[in-house]
């Protein structure tokens, strides 16, 4: 059984999250690790954007996420080219156990630009940490690729959606 959330997309955020702002409760490690491989099938056009991303979403994790082919006995995140996307720029899943999360990003994400793909990564992969939507454009979790004003969605994340990246 896989519980799905709708996942479009994001936009650059001009300001960088503050150090420190963020909050780094203990987290119980889900497999005893706080190592997750991410598993990307998207091409190299997205590898730059990807590793800021991973960097950026660790940081509110606690997480050590590392490029490379899924593990067993380690959590894994499959990043996947798909337009099975119900109609969303992207769509991100994951199992009930949490171990598999899947990220499938629509064709035309690829002629995105990089701060655009980088934002909806950090979307993304928010929502295969644990993060819902924010009804706010204040932080990544906004559901859309830019906000009201035409700008990309502040690249942080709200205090609720730091607590549950930092439980998942
Ligand atoms: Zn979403």
């Amino acid at each position: 059984m896989t519980s799905t959330l709708a996942a479009t997309s994001l936009t650059f955020a001009a300001s960088p999250a503050t150090a420190g702002d963020f909050v780094r409760p203990p987290a119980p490690r889900l497999l005893g690790t706080s190592v997750v491989y991410v598993e990307e099938h998207v091409g190299s056009r997205f590898d730059s954007a990807l590793r800021s991303s991973i960097a950026f979403v660790d940081r509110y994790t606690t997480s050590d996420m590392r490029l490379g082919r899924c593990r067993t006995g380690y959590r894994c995140i499959r990043i996947v080219e798909s337009n099975a996307t119900r109609g969303h720029g992207a769509w991100t899943s994951w199992t009930d156990g949490r171990r598999t999360s899947e990220i499938r990003l629509s064709a035309t994400l690829a002629r995105k630009s990089w701060h655009t793909r980088r934002s909806i990564l950090d979307h993304e992969l928010g929502h295969a940490n644990g993060a819902r939507h924010n009804t706010k454009c204040t932080s990544r979790m906004w559901p859309d690729y830019r906000c009201g004003n035409g700008r990309l969605p502040a690249r942080t994340f709200t205090k609720v959606e730091r607590q549950a990246l930092a439980r998942w």
